[in-house]
């Protein structure tokens, strides 16, 4: 048994990104750019009006009374004739600007008599109302550097700078495999011995919170040859294999023989924490596999703590659960030396251990918002004293 925090440095040593694929800007959303991506041309492309008003000199306003309306300019069409002296020209937002007009007023702020304008903004300085060509950004300036996560507003962002297909951080390929005779689908009927699947729905949703997609699931037999053989094909197909299940030392855990009958190299077996005491991680060449207990609260607590930070990794991303250092608002007896993760709820500025910490048992964790996590000595943690906690991922 190794403590959390030699598994932890373990995974750190083991992390690396996928290769770079190119992908359309639209697709990217959620992906980290594996290149700085430069601007193709000015933003804006020219002087645009930021209003629909009237463009003209403002010298000639300030010298004469009215301006003359000579024209009109809507968005999306090219640059008219250089305005001359004395005329205005009529215009709409993002429209261009005509050469020599250097101000926009408000179509709210004008009386129009015929082609006649008075402009009725005392207020109004030289040089308003126009976005200036390139003052966004300038063709060949840095739009966004390797390692940004793309938002939707980076993805607009570079849709809006020219930008149609970008090199990203790819998702994994992953894999499930439940194993576990006991297993019964949601469903159907329940026979003797046999409880509801819980891994593959619960393991399936908390990919696709990362933005994992490409998710497949198997369902083993507790049998050697069956779950070698559907692990092999597995590590053909996924960049990582997560297993659940048969992975301690009882007659029908088969996880690390399979493991090692495909040629994985095993990284650890066994931490010295609650829930997930059996924890198993292994590497075969670039593909990562993760043996998680069979209870499904234990499961959980080993993905959010180890398996989502190398899954972040592989998608170009160095992030992990938010942890806060919180008081607790119940004391607490911790009665053995294995780091405990503990479902808690977070809220007040104070956490609480949710009640049925049992890792059969999900409702807790159903509850909870984040994780408590007491270090390996035994202690009796007083009421108001400081832990840490891991904010689970829609919650940090
Ligand atoms: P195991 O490590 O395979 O002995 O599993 C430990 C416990 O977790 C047993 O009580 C199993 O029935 C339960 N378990 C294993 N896999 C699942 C699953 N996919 N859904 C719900 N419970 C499971
Ligand atoms: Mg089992």
């Amino acid at each position: 048994m190794i403590p959390v925090t030699e598994a932890r440095k373990i995974i750190r040593e083991n992390m690396f990104s996928l290769p770079p694929v190119e992908v359309d800007v639209e697709k990217a959303v959620d992906h980290v750019l594996a290149e700085d991506v430069y601007a193709t041309c000015d933003i804006p492309p020219f002087h645009q009006s930021a209003m629909d008003g009237y463009a003209f000199v403002f010298k000639d306003w300030k010298n004469g009374g009215s301006l003359l309306v000579d024209g009109e300019i809507p968005a999306g069409k090219g640059s008219k004739a250089p305005i001359s002296t004395g005329k205005a020209v009529r215009i709409f937002t993002g429209a261009v600007v005509p050469e020599g007009a250097d101000t926009v007023v408000m179509q709210e702020r004008v009386t129009r008599k015929g082609t006649q304008l008075f402009i009725e903004d005392e207020l109004l300085e030289e040089g308003r109302n126009i976005r200036y060509k390139g003052t966004e950004i300038r063709k060949d300036d840095l739009a966004l550097p390797e390692g940004t996560v793309l938002s939707p507003a980076g993805v607009g962002f570079l849709s809006g700078v020219g930008i149609a297909r970008v090199k990203v951080y790819p998702m994994p390929y992953v894999a499930i495999v439940v194993t576990g005779n006991e297993l019964q689908q949601a469903g159907k009927e329940l026979q003797p011995g046999q409880i509801y699947e819980s891994n593959a729905s619960m393991l399936r949703a908390a990919l696709k919170q990362i933005g994992i997609e490409k998710i497949s699931v198997h369902l083993a037999e507790d049998k050697l040859d069956t779950l070698t053989g559907i692990l092999g094909n597995a590590l053909k197909n996924n960049d990582v294999v997560l297993l659940t299940g048969g992975v301690s030392v009882g007659d029908y855990d088969f996880v690390v023989r399979a493991a090692e009958n495909c040629g994985v190299q095993q990284l650890f077996h066994k931490l010295k924490q609650r829930p997930g005491k059996p924890l198993y991680m292994g590497r075969k060449e670039n593909k990562l596999v993760f043996g998680l207990p069979g209870n499904p609260s234990s499961v959980l607590t080993c993905f959010y703590e180890y398996v989502w930070n190398a899954l972040q990794a592989l998608c170009g991303r160095e992030r992990q659960l938010t942890s806060l250092n919180v008081p607790l608002s119940i004391a607490y007896a911790k009665k053995n030396a294995l780091t405990h993760f503990l479902k808690g709820i977070y809220k007040n500025g104070e956490v609480t251990p949710a009640t049925g910490q049992e890792s059969f048992r999900l409702g807790s964790f159903a509850r909870a918002n984040c994780l408590i996590e007491l270090g390996e000595e035994v202690k009796e943690y007083e009421k108001g004293e400081e832990v840490t906690i891991h904010l689970l991922p829609l919650y940090g």
